[in-house]
């Protein structure tokens, strides 16, 4: 066999036993751009399309050994033979041959001898049409694949006639082989899920009464009893009178969208851990509840539950063991909440609404009270689920709560604005201690919108300099002299004029100013040292309250370093005073960041000492310098008391540690003299001065230097204590 055309022609076969009607038959099919292989038998011919699969096979009838019929025969069956068209030549004109042929699989035939032109005419056209076969087959190949991929089958339905075709995707998905797929609309609703049957014939009528089709979601249930989602589609057609003749639709697997469509809802209103409605799902409902008793004023009430300790214990026992809680919270809520209804006589439609709204939030709304009091009943109940202990692991941990509740007005309340309200009333509880419950009252609205601008002036004295540092000599109790400043910050409200850091410090920490703040502090103390430097006054320590959320920042050591180091300062005349509740927190982390303070050179106190959860093993586990005794047990010897066992406890305990002591907050000549005569070293207070503006200290900076240091620290404090 031989070619001698480019490879990318159509190429033809030509069996045949004659050679001479071979070469003939070359020649006129080389004349019109293809290329031509040959086989001079029936079985070289079967192996040839084997291995190379020709576009086109001309093919003679009559041959020595295998005849072209079983050729046609075997080729057909050869694994792409079927489609590859076969042009019968022969020379037999009868009738039956020609039929026999065909039943091979011929198809087409020509007479042989046949002129040169029409052969190749006629294998040109056979291979136009063979070439669209072949575009159409492969196109529909695709369809039925993104059919398969998208679940997708079609159906067409003659109205008139009654009768339904089913594509064979459709039957699939119906869960029937297309054999036994009945060609009615009968056989199709069979498979329809019981429940929904008549809805979708209903909606098969209706679409192709009026014309409008229809489109549905509907179960089905499969021959194997598998329920599936279907989504189903209707289009009626009609012909040029506007007669209705067919409809014709998809059906669409659709379970696997549906269900996740319904995970992302539920993602976005629930809340994974408890099942319980989030925030938003809540609200949505409050406010449908409001609206629906709007007119006939919805008689509800909103409680807002609060638990404590839920943060500390994920700290300590790891989230799981939190999840763990909330559900047996959520638990005995529900149980709760049913035992509470029974009690408040509850014979309402609606049922109430229970949400997790936050970590350490919940809240549930009660529509269709008799009497908006009894929801206190149900308050009660909630605060009584706390009663018992709940269990983590093999330690059992005690929770409590407290409940803020709002009243919907008799004109409608906002979904929102009643959370608020309960938000309010739930702030308001935290005074009052653990598990307890009360209502809003429109008094707190004062103190809500009294807060709320604190906080936005707050934000404005950032950015408009409205702070200023006051210094607090601290002394020595032997020598009387001035050993340092504590830095108090005090905010200059343009309108209010100074704002005591103890009303405005808590909310910066809660609205997260208090970064900005302090490092505005550790900035401005810096600069004054530096200032005090170059008046030519000995280096000066002073010390920096340093806050909870402010420790808590990342790298925060690094970053009190660069602060002190970009104006020039020196950490060893740095002070910083933390609490024992900073203390306590997060230890591993805690002691890295105190080691890192310390080896820059700060000096390290804690603050407030004795009020807290005082324990000796943080004062040896970390690098602690000073112990700043709280004020409340020096004023304590001022309530004529003249001992202190813990004053002496805590005193002797710090000096044992080789500890500096500070006592805070003295006033009198008589709580001096106790501490004096308890060894304690130094002391900050009324009795020497109040914290000042700098300006004030200018003189007791400038005594520092003089000699007779004791005799000028006398006259200054009767000047400043007057
Ligand atoms: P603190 O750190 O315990 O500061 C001592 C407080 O006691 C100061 O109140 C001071 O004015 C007051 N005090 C000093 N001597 C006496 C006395 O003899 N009798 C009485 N009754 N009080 C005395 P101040 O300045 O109102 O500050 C309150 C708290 O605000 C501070 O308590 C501290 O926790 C916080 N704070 C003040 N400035 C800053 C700051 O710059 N940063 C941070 N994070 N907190 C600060
Ligand atoms: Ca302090
Ligand atoms: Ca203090």
């Amino acid at each position: 066999m031989t070619s001698h055309t480019q490879p990318s022609l159509p190429l033809a076969l030509v069996v045949d036993d004659d050679a001479t009607f071979r070469m003939l038959s070359r020649m006129s099919l080389e004349q019109e751009d293809l290329r031509v292989e040959e086989a001079s038998s029936g079985q070289a011919a079967i192996d040839f399309a084997a291995s190379t699969r020709p576009d086109i096979i001309v093919l003679d009838l009559q041959m020595p050994g295998m005849d072209g019929f079983t050729v046609c025969q075997q080729i057909r069956r050869l694994p792409g033979g079927e489609f590859v068209p076969i042009l019968i030549m022969t020379g037999l004109d009868d009738v039956d041959s020609i039929a026999k042929a065909y039943e091979m699989g011929a198809t087409d035939f020509i007479v042989k001898p046949c002129h040169g032109l029409i052969l190749s005419q006629r294998v040109r056209y056979m291979l136009r049409a063979s070439q669209n076969l072949s575009a159409l087959r492969s196109s529909e190949s695709r369809l039925a694949q993104a059919q398969r991929i998208a679940q997708l089958g079609g159906w067409e339905w003659d109205v008139p006639q009654q009768r339904m075709e089913m594509s064979d995707a459709a039957c699939h998905i119906l869960g029937i082989s297309p054999a036994a797929c009945g060609h009615s609309q009968a056989a199709y609703l069979e498979r329809v899920h019981e429940a929904d049957r008549a809805l979708v014939a209903e909606a098969m009528r209706e679409g192709a009464a009026d014309g409008t089709g229809f489109d549905l979601d509907h179960r089905i249930i499969q021959s194997d009893g598998t329920e599936r989602i279907v989504h189903l589609l209707g289009e009626l057609i009609t012909d040029d009178a506007g007669t209705a003749q067919r409809m014709v639709g998809t059906v669409q697997d659709v379970t696997d969208k549906r269900a996740a469509e319904a995970k992302i809802y539920f993602l976005a209103n629930y809340d994974h851990v408890t099942h319980l409605p989030n925030r938003s799902l809540f609200l949505h409902r409050v406010a449908q509840a409001i609206t629906c008793g709007a007119g006939n004023s919805v008689i509800g009430a909103l409680l807002m539950l609060s638990l404590d300790r839920y943060h500390r214990i994920c700290d300590m026992h790891g989230s799981r063991s939190g999840d763990q809680i909330m559900k047996d919270v959520t638990e005995r809520l529900q149980q709760a909440l049913s035992v509470g209804m029974t009690i408040a006589q509850y014979a309402g439609t609606e049922a109430p609404i229970l949400a997790r709204l936050a970590d350490d939030q919940f809240a549930v709304f009660l529509a269709d009270l008799s009497e908006p009091e009894d929801s206190s009943k149900v308050a009660q109940s909630f605060l009584d689920v706390f009663n018992r202990p709940f269990q983590v692991g093999t330690t059992s941990v005690t929770l409590s709560t407290n409940i803020g509740i709002a009243i919907p007005g008799p004109d409608g309340t906002e979904a929102e604005q009643l959370l608020r309200k309960a938000a309010a009333a739930l702030q308001a509880t935290k005074s009052k201690g653990h598990n307890c419950y009360q209502y809003y009252s429109d008094a707190m609205n004062a103190s809500i919108a009294a807060r709320v601008s604190l906080e936005q002036d707050l934000r404005a004295a950032i950015s408009g300099n409205q702070f200023i540092l006051h210094y607090q000599p601290q002394v020595d109790i032997l020598s009387e002299k001035v050993i340092g400043f504590e830095a108090l910050i005090r905010w200059q409200h343009p309108t209010r004029g100074l704002v005591s850091p103890a009303e405005f410090i808590p909310v910066a920490e809660e609205e997260e100013l208090i970064v900005e703040m302090s490092e505005w502090v550790i900035k401005s103390v810096t600069q004054q040292q530096r200032l005090w430097h170059k008046k030519g006054l000995a280096p000066t320590a002073v010390s920096i309250n340093v806050s909870g959320l402010h420790f808590r920042q990342r790298n925060i050591a690094s970053q009190i370093k660069a602060l002190v180091y970009a104006e020039g300062g020196t950490p060893q005349d740095i002070e910083l005073e933390l609490t024992e509740s900073i203390l306590m927190t997060d230890a591993p982390s805690t002691a890295a960041t105190l080691k890192e303070l310390k080896e820059s050179g700060f000096r390290l106190a804690i603050d407030d000492f004795g009020t807290g959860y005082s324990s000796l093993a943080y004062l040896q586990r970390f690098p602690i310098d000073t112990i700043k005794i709280d004020q409340a047990f020096v004023k304590d010897l001022k309530l004529g008391k003249v001992d202190s066992p813990i004053m002496r406890a805590i005193i002797g305990m710090g000096r044992a540690l080789k500890l500096h002591i500070v006592a805070e907050g003295v006033e009198t000549r008589d709580q001096l003299a106790f501490l004096r005569m308890q060894g304690c070293e130094a002391y900050q207070g009324y009795l020497f001065s109040k914290p000042v503006p700098v300006n004030q200290l200018q003189h007791l900076l400038r005594d520092r230097l003089s000699d007779d240091a004791s005799r000028t620290t006398e006259r200054l404090r009767n000047r400043l204590a007057s």
